[in-house]
C-alpha cells in the first residue's frame, strides 16, 4: 500500500482542481483498501474514496483525512459474465467485451472512470445504463464491518443515482458483476436516436458491435468527451448538471414559461421518465438562458464542444468553477424556474 501526506489531489481529478489530502493512500489490492477502510473508520478519519477522479469536484483547501485510492485490478470474462474489479479501467473494459463478441455496455464506451463507480451515478449514455447489466456489486458495508453482496434489485439504481450515491459513507465497491449478452458480435438494440441516425439504422436495430463502439467513441470525442490531456474540453467532470425531470404541473409551468420567454410554438425538449413525469434537457436550458458553447472569460468556461460540460482552461481553482456554476444556476433559474443539479460529487465544497 503506497502512502503519501499533503499530497495534491488536483492531478488525480480529471478537473486538475482540489487542494491536497491529508494523508492519501494508494490500494491494489481487495485487502489493502478494506485495510485501509477499517483504519479510517477506527480512527474517525474523513475517507474519500477515489477511482478514476472523472465524478469530483474537489474544494481548492483540499481534503482533511485519507483520500484512498482504488487502484484494483481484475478482469475475469466467464461465458456472459463479466467481473470487474473496482479499479479496472471502464472504458478499456467496454473494449475488451467488444472484443469478446458481448453486448450490453457497447455505448458506454469512452466514460472516463474506474468499473467501481459505474455503480454509484448508475453511469449511462448513449441509451444504455449500467443497471440494465449489472447483476451484483461486491462491497464492503462500513456499517458492519463485513464484505456483501448486493443483488441488482437492492441497488435502487435510477437515472444518475443508486443507493450508494444517496449513501456515500456506507459501501465501498470492491468489484461489479455483469450479465452481458452474446448476439453474434451484434450490439443490444440501439436506443438512442442520434447514434441510430448516424449509423443508419431504425432505432432498436442492432448493428455489429464494434461498430456501434466506434460510433459512439466518434460522437463523443465530437463533443470534448473523451479524455484528451491536449484538449482543455475535456478538463471537465463530463456533464456538470442532471437533465431535470418535472412532475406534470412543473412541465406546464416549465411550458408557459418557455412560450412567454422565447416565442409561441417553441416546444422544449421532452423524454417520458417514468408515471406522469418527463425529462428535459439541462443542455437545451443553459444554451436557451444565454449559455452558450465557449461561455465565459475567465480560466472556468464552458465547453467549446458541448454546453452542459464545465471545464477547467488550465489555470483555475475550485472557486472559478463554481462561480460559472452558480451563475449558470441562477441564469437557468431566472429564465425558466427550474434550479439545475451538479451530476459531479463535491468534496468540501458545494454550489
Ligand atoms: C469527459 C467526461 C465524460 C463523461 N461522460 C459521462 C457519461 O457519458 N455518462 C456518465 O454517467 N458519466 C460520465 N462522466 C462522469 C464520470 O466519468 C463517471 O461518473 C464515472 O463513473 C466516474 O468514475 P471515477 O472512477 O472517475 O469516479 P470518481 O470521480 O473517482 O468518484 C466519483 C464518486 O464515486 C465514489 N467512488 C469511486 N470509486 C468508488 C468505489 N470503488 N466504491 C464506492 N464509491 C466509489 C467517489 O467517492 C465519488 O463519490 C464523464 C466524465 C468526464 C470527465
Amino acid at each position: 500500500m503506497q502512502e503519501l501526506h499533503d499530497a495534491p489531489l488536483a492531478p488525480l481529478t480529471t478537473f486538475r482542481l482540489g487542494g491536497p489530502a491529508t494523508r492519501l493512500v494508494t490500494a491494489t489490492t481487495d485487502a489493502e483498501v478494506i485495510e485501509a477502510v477499517r483504519e479510517a473508520d477506527a480512527t474517525d478519519t474523513p475517507l474519500l474514496l477515489i477511482g478514476g477522479g472523472s465524478n469530483l469536484v474537489i474544494g481548492d483547501k483540499g481534503f482533511e483525512g485519507t483520500a484512498l485510492v482504488i487502484a484494483t485490478k481484475g478482469v475475469e470474462l466467464d461465458g456472459t459474465t463479466l467481473e470487474l474489479a473496482a479499479g479496472e479501467v471502464w472504458t478499456d473494459a467496454v473494449a475488451r467485451t467488444v472484443e469478446a463478441g458481448l453486448a450490453g455496455i457497447e455505448c458506454l464506451a469512452g466514460i472516463p472512470g474506474s468499473a467501481g463507480a459505474t455503480p454509484i451515478q448508475n453511469v449511462g449514455a448513449y441509451g444504455q445504463e449500467v443497471s440494465s447489466t449489472i447483476t451484483e456489486v461486491i462491497a464492503y458495508d462500513r456499517g458492519s464491518g463485513e464484505t456483501v453482496v448486493i443483488p441488482n434489485a437492492d441497488c435502487a439504481f435510477s437515472y444518475r443515482h443508486s443507493r450508494f450515491k444517496s449513501d456515500p459513507d456506507r459501501y465501498v465497491v470492491l468489484r461489479v458483476r455483469f450479465r452481458l449478452e452474446d448476439a453474434d458480435g451484434l450490439s443490444a438494440p440501439i436506443r438512442y436516436a442520434e447514434t441510430a441516425r448516424v449509423l443508419g439504422v431504425e432505432a432498436g436495430e442492432r448493428v455489429p458491435l464494434t461498430a456501434a463502439r466506434e460510433t459512439v467513441l466518434r460522437l463523443r470525442a465530437g463533443k470534448g468527451m473523451v479524455l484528451d490531456p491536449e484538449d482543455h474540453d475535456t478538463w471537465s467532470a463530463g456533464s456538470f448538471f442532471t437533465n431535470p425531470i418535472l412532475t406534470a404541473e412543473q412541465f406546464a409551468a416549465f411550458r408557459a414559461r418557455v412560450e412567454e420567454r422565447l416565442g409561441k410554438g417553441v416546444e422544449p425538449p421532452a423524454y417520458p421518465a417514468g408515471e406522469g413525469h418527463t425529462k428535459t434537457s439541462a443542455a437545451w436550458l443553459i444554451d436557451k438562458a444565454g449559455f452558450t458553447k465557449g461561455y465565459g472569460t475567465g480560466p472556468a468556461r464552458i465547453s467549446t464542444k458541448h454546453t452542459l460540460a464545465l471545464t477547467n482552461r488550465g489555470a483555475a481553482t475550485t472557486e472559478d468553477l463554481l462561480a460559472l456554476a452558480r451563475e449558470v444556476v441562477e441564469g437557468v433559474h431566472a429564465a425558466f424556474g427550474i434550479t439545475l443539479v451538479n451530476e459531479p460529487v463535491t468534496v468540501g465544497v458545494s454550489l
